[in-house]
């Protein structure tokens, strides 16, 4: 997603004999795309009659360190393995932690929380190995289940992934169907060419257009809370976790919205209205920003702690966000 609109790299082919645990999805994730709401299938259809996109979905299944998905030149979404292996492990850490701790956590806790049992550590581990892909292609580790494997928690956080990938393939479709006309000016942006102002301004709006796209794609008419929760935690996480791959603790991007914003322009859409998934929507925010934080700034993370304890959710994620903000630079 931070890579979009135009990738003119070629694919690798440092492909190694690994039988990717990813694999088994793929066709789930293709089928996930196709399962749009009526307008955005309508449109999908419409831009590959004029040739604008090439809704058959490439997977890349070398063994390289993460390439975020894109927008590639041939009209082609592409997606890469080692990336879904990190989106899997986020999703499944983020239910993991939801599910173990939801019920005792109390703002003031923290994430430090997240030492409290061996689950949690363990869940930690995992998180930890999905955001070192960033740098370097590990295989998959024992201690992380597979997507195959029968457990409840397997079966939600798949479907937990596909909610979040179908999110960021129709963040993509929106580029090629929306921006077909804008790739010279992706292509020279991002090679470092001087943009002015209003090219940059050009492309930050580009890219809230795509999320708008890929928000307004998910959701069906006859979706019930439930439902809707899902597809809604699936948008947070498709930004949430795309902080954990940054290179520093600084949010602000020169060619994207700043990352925050997406994240809140998400919660503020958002179209569920019930307890305990409201509390739940929040929750994941919470946990996944104080990860980002204690990562990228520990020195930020304790200030958050010390500014504590916290009477309520709101006000410790509103304290989150205004720290998030004082890191820009
Ligand atoms: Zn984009």
């Amino acid at each position: 997603m931070s890579n979009s609109i135009l990738d003119s790299g070629a694919i690798s082919d440092q492909t190694i004999e690994y039988d990717s645990p990813i694999k088994p999805l793929y066709d789930s994730i293709i089928e996930a795309f196709e399962d749009s709401n009526e307008p955005t299938r309508s449109r999908i259809k419409d831009a590959g009659k004029h040739g604008l996109i090439n809704s058959a979905i490439f997977i890349d299944p070398s063994s390289n360190p993460i390439s975020t998905p894109r927008a590639h030149s041939s009209k082609e979404i592409q997606l890469q393995d080692t990336y879904l292996s990190y989106l899997w492990a986020y999703c499944y850490s983020m239910i993991g932690i939801q599910e173990v701790t939801f019920d005792y956590y109390k703002p003031e806790d923290g994430i430090a929380l997240l030492e409290a049992s061996e689950r949690l550590k363990q869940l930690q581990l995992t998180l930890d190995w999905g955001s070192c892909l960033n740098d370097l292609w590990r295989i998959w580790p024992d201690f992380i289940p597979q997507p195959t494997s029968e457990s409840d928690q397997v079966k939600l956080t798949n479907e937990l992934f596909l909610h979040t990938i179908r999110y960021l393939m129709y963040h993509e479709a929106a580029h090629l169907i929306l921006h077909s006309n804008s790739f010279d000016l992706a292509a020279g942006i991002k090679s470092g060419a001087l943009a002015s102002n209003e090219d940059l301004r050009r492309f930050t709006m580009m890219e809230i257009q795509a999320d708008e796209f890929a928000y307004n794609s998910l959701f069906g008419a006859s979706d019930n809370e439930a439902l809707k929760y899902m597809k809604t935690l699936g948008a947070i996480i498709a930004h949430l976790s795309s902080f954990l791959l940054l290179r520093s603790s600084n949010t602000r991007s020169r060619l994207h919205p700043d990352m925050d914003k997406r994240l809140r322009s998400v919660m503020l859409k958002a179209n569920v209205n019930t307890e305990p998934f409201v509390t739940y929507l929040h929750f994941t925010i919470i946990v996944g920003l104080q990860v980002f934080l204690n990562k990228h700034s520990p020195e930020h993370y304790a200030r958050l702690v010390a500014n504590g304890p916290y009477d309520t959710f709101d006000e410790l994620e509103r304290d989150l966000f205004q720290i998030i903000e004082e890191l820009k630079s």
